[in-house]
């Protein structure tokens, strides 16, 4: 008799829970907190969108839709990137696949992509959530430590990476605008990338959700430079306030595109139809629509930058995204989870610690604070931060 077991998948129950949520969950409990935590834009989704997708629900869009995203949204999804970014390499719809936000598709990408134990190249630090996700699809992340190239990656550390490999190298997986430290790109930085990419052949999965939220520099995508290698990833969690909303969409080259289908149904089928028609509203806004918001998350940056400065933190004014990878002061001699769980019951302050981001040593010594929420909240949330150093000084 075959002997019944009731184990459960080890590539499920031996990822570790992801170490945000984990994070955040311990310090809930914590009564009048500021939260610097989350990646959540203190806006609302635009009327148009929130109208679009009302007037979807009237219209009966509540049936099965095209799995792929409708025609009308997937052409939207072209017009749109090559009008704010001029990407003009994905021609056809049909190289468009519509997701459940950004993280269904990275885990679509990487099921699509990856055979068992391949390789994938992450920059590191990165957005937790990737670990999970290419583990989860029985990838093997290999991150890339870029602490000391100011959290950019370069040429020379490719090659290194793929050389030191135990494992086939298929895919590296690129994020810029970057969570946590808000590094990009230049045009210049990306076209020695891309050679080094197409040297080594590798698929490039390039995480482009932040490319709205620059401040004075245009985004440039790589999916101009090297098509034919690169899946182009977006959507309009960050861009338009719409986490909730769960938009995402894939541009790949066709045969890629092929298979990306085949795993998107398999998983959700499609998003909500009537969301289509809030998404297709969102796409079809002007860029200067959005500029109060990009102006307002320019002000907070410059706010949290000049106060964790002078509070001695260490830190860079990045060029995009909603947040600030900052360096605990010198004198602070502890690692940032410890001052993190501090500053939150001590401080009333929700940080999250660098090593959730990381899988290197150096990032124990940083914490991550989002600048993305209500503007009174981060004045309110700096000032305590640096009233609780002062005391920890004062001690
Ligand atoms: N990619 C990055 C780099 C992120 O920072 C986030 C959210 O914080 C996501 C993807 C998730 O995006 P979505 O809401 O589209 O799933």
């Amino acid at each position: 008799m075959v002997q019944h077991s009731r184990s459960l998948n080890p590539s499920v129950t031996e990822i570790p829970a992801d170490k945000i949520l984990g994070f955040q969950a311990s310090i809930q409990s914590v009564p009048d907190m500021v939260y610097l935590t989350l990646g959540e834009p203190g806006f609302d989704a635009p009327n148009v969108v929130k109208e679009a997708t009302v007037q979807g629900i009237r219209a009966n869009h509540s049936h099965y839709g095209n799995s792929q995203g409708n025609p009308e949204l997937r052409q939207a999804v072209i017009d749109y990137l090559a009008d704010r970014y001029r990407l003009t390499t994905y021609k056809d719809p049909n190289q468009v696949v519509i997701t459940a936000g950004v993280s269904e598709a990275m885990y679509a990408i990487f099921k699509t992509v990856l055979s068992s134990g391949d390789g994938i190249l992450v920059p590191d630090p990165a957005y937790g959530s990737y670990f999970s996700s290419i583990a989860l699809a029985d990838g093997k992340a290999l991150p890339i430590d870029t602490s000391l190239s100011g959290f950019k990656l370069t040429p020379e550390a490719i090659h290194k990476a793929v050389k030191a490999a135990s494992v086939p190298v298929k895919a590296v997986l690129f994020n810029y605008p970057n969570n946590p430290t808000g590094v990009t790109y230049s045009y210049e930085e990306l076209s020695a990338l891309a050679q080094a990419f197409e040297e080594e052949q590798l698929w490039v999965i390039s995480d482009e959700i932040y490319s709205e939220l620059t401040y004075g520099k245009a985004h440039f995508s790589i999916g101009q430079l090297i098509p034919d290698q690169t899946l182009v990833v977006n959507g309009l969690s960050k861009s338009h306030a719409m986490t909730g909303y769960r938009v995402g969409f894939i541009l790949a080259p066709q045969v890629v595109a092929d298979q990306l289908k085949k795993v998107h149904a398999s998983l959700i089928y499609s998003i909500p139809t009537f969301v289509y028609d809030g998404a297709l509203a969102a796409l079809k806004m002007q860029k200067e629509e959005l500029n109060d918001m990009i102006k307002s998350y320019e002000a907070r940056r410059n706010m949290a930058v000049d106060a964790l400065k002078e509070a001695g933190f260490h830190v860079l004014s990045p060029d995009g995204a909603f947040y600030l990878f900052a360096k605990l002061p010198v004198d602070i001699k502890e690692d940032g989870w410890t001052f993190a769980e501090k500053l939150a019951k001590e401080g009333h302050v929700g940080v999250i610690p660098g090593e959730a981001f990381s899988q290197f040593e150096g990032a124990k010594d940083y914490i991550r604070i989002s600048y993305a929420g209500d503007q009174e909240q981060l004045k309110e949330g700096l000032e305590r931060i640096s009233d609780y150093i002062e005391k920890r000084r004062a001690n």
